[in-house]
């Protein structure tokens, strides 16, 4: 089975050899890391990269010194399958790696498997010495790999789906040919496929990995003091001038928020993305719109025909349950507490899920929300959303015994799924 519906400890999360760009130390990094400060010299670094992030896998120094290498790519993928069917929204989670190569030759491994788990990456650099080959799309890898799965799953096709994902990124590993066959490069051990035969190297379209990434000093743009921020956080923090950042290219970008203020000390500000977005073809552009498609238990007020209409979804990453079920709650409840540009001593939550993730997830949420779903589906299959405004929005939750709760909305957030793992 290519999906691994997993418990959390089997997940897999692979490590990445970095670099402190400052004094070139040696840091070894979750592959979901995007900020840290070196155990040297302690110069803080956001790790900024356009689109994926590219990786390999060295060869190993057993491999003959003249050997003609190729790194073939791999995507890797782990987040959230949303599954539209006509019964409801259905969710799993992936946690995969697949040959993003055509044809998906049968000889060679598919996956990288659980065996490179013990493995570090390194960034994929350009002066690498082989042939790098240019990866199929992710979409047709994951939709060759789903012929993988049973007849069974396969009878229970969806009217759509979306991948929200919390990782994604692409891995090179690399082989060579000896004896014509292919040999795995980091095992050092022969696959079954010949070459050529089972896979034609030279039909191959070959790129460089150009695109590198950039670390960016973890100095805050407008006033120069240090940024803060948790490892795995997209978003940084300036404590002295309120601001927040997201790397973007070789820059840092001034990020649009706003914090609810916090009755408390003691309250969780937890982060969510506020969303305006067109949807064509649906008219849906006010709350009352959004009522009547859900057919909510509420009488359409006259002002809410002029109420825009936002989404919402949380900025962090949680258990799909608990992502929908805020989801459709704050698109019910359109809160609109007072904002202010101002970082409390709170905890904040790290930013962990991409604004464009949360875009995506509208379909789902209105999948969740439109009654009768059947009416509406396969319209929202074809829905094409283009966001008019994103805004980052801290919300606080009271901690009680075994949760976190929002009195406004009405919502329970489990204490154990919610980890706390750092500040902002
Ligand atoms: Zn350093
Ligand atoms: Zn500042």
């Amino acid at each position: 089975m290519l999906f691994s519906v997993t418990s959390a400890e089997r997940k897999i999360s692979f490590r990445v050899e970095h670099q402190c760009p400052q004094c070139g130390a040696p840091a070894t990094l979750g592959e979901d890391t995007l900020f840290f400060v070196c155990g040297f010299c302690r110069v803080r670094s956001c790790i900024s990269q356009k689109g994926f992030f590219r990786y390999m896998f060295s060869l190993s120094k057993d491999a003959p010194r003249e050997c003609e290498v190729v790194y073939l790519p791999y995507w890797r993928f782990k987040g959230v399958r949303y599954a539209c069917h006509l019964t409801g929204v259905e969710h799993r989670f992936m946690d995969i790696s697949a040959l993003a190569l055509k044809g998906h030759p049968v000889h060679i491994p598919f996956s990288l498997g659980l065996r490179s788990q013990a493995l570090p990456l390194k960034l994929a650099a350009n002066d690498t010495r082989g042939k790098f080959v240019r990866p199929l799309e992710f979409k047709a890898t994951i939709m060759a790999s789903d012929k993988r799965t049973s007849a069974a799953q396969k009878s229970r096709e969806p009217v759509f789906k979306e991948d929200i994902g919390e990782t994604f990124s692409l891995i090179y590993s690399p082989f060579y040919i000896r004896n014509n066959r292919l040999v795995d490069g980091i095992l050092n051990k022969a696959t079954r496929a010949m070459v050529p035969g089972d896979l034609d190297i030279t039909s191959l379209s070959l790129c460089r990995p150009e695109k590198e990434t950039v670390f960016i000093p973890g100095i805050c743009p407008s006033c120069g003091w240090d940024l803060d921020g948790h490892l795995d956080s997209l978003v940084v923090v300036c404590k002295n001038c309120h601001t927040l950042w997201r790397a973007r290219g070789s820059r840092l970008a001034k990020i649009k928020y706003g914090c609810a203020r916090p009755e408390h000390p003691d309250h969780v500000m937890v982060p969510f993305w506020k969303i305006k977005a067109e949807m064509a073809p649906l008219a849906m552009a006010s709350y009352a719109d959004l009522v009547r498609m859900g057919n909510l238990p509420k009488v359409v007020q006259p002002e809410w025909e002029d109420q825009a209409l936002f989404f919402w979804a949380p900025a962090f990453k949680i258990r799909p349950r608990t992502f929908l079920g805020l989801n459709t709650r704050l698109a019910i409840v359109q809160p609109d507490p007072p904002l202010e540009k101002k970082i409390h001593g709170n905890v904040h939550l790290p930013v962990t899920l991409p604004s464009s993730e949360a875009v995506q997830s509208i379909k789902i949420t209105l999948a969740s929300l439109v009654r009768p779903l059947k009416n509406f589906l396969p319209g929202l299959a074809d829905l094409r959303i283009r966001p008019t405004s994103i805004t980052l929005v801290f919300l606080p939750f009271e901690p009680r015994h075994h949760d976190y709760f929002h009195r406004e909305l009405n919502f329970t957030i489990n204490k154990n799924i919610l980890a706390l793992s750092g500040n902002l």
